[in-house]
């Protein structure tokens, strides 16, 4: 009997694991013919001075309209896209849409002082990198990419080191993201000298009840400082964390307390109401993706 159950455990098993494969194919062709159609775009997500809550910037982040499922993700179609080998083409649409948007937004009296892309290890370890930097319209300063810790693993890469000094050299900032949760060590810190340490929402969401992830959280913000490194909390959700967050010395807030990732226009219409701005968190918040 026991053997029976095992071999059904294994029918499922094979099963799930043979219609996986089958909607994962179906998603990679679809994402070619998405790349094709010009489906994907970013939206944006407003970053706060901690201390003024005037809004200083934001990351913009990867979504497909889908045909027929309506507005995805980066989870719904990311790990596919970087199998495929094209997250690289994802981060380059992403990059030129959000400049694009920013001049958009400037037309409409909106100044963001920096925008900021994530950019996958793929991108940073590809030798054209640059040639398809170099012609791009932004000031230095402007543009911040946000690479995440496990990219700085292997930093004798020859190709990456290149491609980092001379992403610098351009005038474009490096945040490391999700900071706490890889593996970055204090030495590469210091070798890489970002501009930014964006703190993981993992550690950001504990600090209220948890004395032990808070004295993390400030350790952090004391070692970024003592470097001469920004810090930045990503999944800011209250404004008791926001105010925590100010307390423990952090420089810029990100999180649904503000507002969710929005649409070009939603993010243009806030942003000029002022509608974040000095308000309590319930009436601040904004409806998005
Ligand atoms: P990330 O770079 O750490 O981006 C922050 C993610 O946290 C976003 O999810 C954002 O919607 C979400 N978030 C923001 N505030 C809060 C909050 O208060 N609470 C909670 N629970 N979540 C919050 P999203 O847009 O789904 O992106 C997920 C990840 O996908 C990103 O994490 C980033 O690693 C990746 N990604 C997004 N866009 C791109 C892109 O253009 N290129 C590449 N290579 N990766 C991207
Ligand atoms: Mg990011
Ligand atoms: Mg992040
Ligand atoms: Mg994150």
């Amino acid at each position: 009997r026991a053997k029976n159950e095992g071999r059904n455990c294994f029918q499922f098993f094979t099963q799930d694991l043979h219609a996986e494969i089958i909607t994962n194919k179906r998603t990679a062709d679809e994402i070619l013919a998405g790349l094709e159609r010009g489906e994907f775009t970013a939206w944006y997500q407003p970053q706060f001075d901690a201390r003024t809550f005037t809004l200083i910037g934001a990351e913009a982040l990867v979504r497909w309209n889908h045909p027929s499922q309506g507005l995805l993700g980066p989870e719904k179609f990311l790990g596919i896209a970087e199998e495929l080998n094209v997250v690289q083409a994802l981060d380059r649409i992403v990059l030129e849409t959000a400049l694009r948007d920013k001049y958009r937004l400037a037309a409409r009296g909106i100044d963001l002082s920096r925008l900021s892309v994530n950019v996958s290890a793929r991108r940073l370890n590809d030798a054209s990198l640059y040639e398809t930097l170099k012609d791009l319209p932004f000031r230095p300063g402007e543009i911040a990419f946000e690479l995440v810790e496990a990219i700085f693993l292997d930093d004798r890469d020859d190709v990456m080191q290149g491609n980092l000094e001379r992403i610098k050299d351009l005038g474009i900032e490096i945040e490391i993201d999700d900071f706490g949760t890889g593996h970055t060590s204090i030495v590469s810190l210091l070798r890489l000298k970002p501009k930014r340490l964006k703190i993981d929402r993992q550690l950001v969401k504990p600090i209220m009840n948890s004395p032990k992830e808070r004295a993390l959280v400030r350790s952090i913000i004391e070692i970024a400082r003592s470097l001469g490194v920004e810090t930045v909390a990503e999944g800011v959700e209250t404004m008791e964390h926001a105010d925590m967050l100010l307390a423990l010395g952090c420089d810029i807030l990100q999180g649904y307390a503000f507002a969710r990732p929005l649409s070009f226009d939603d993010f243009a219409e806030a942003a000029l109401r002022n509608h974040w701005i000095g308000e309590r968190p319930a009436s601040r918040s904004v409806q998005g993706a």
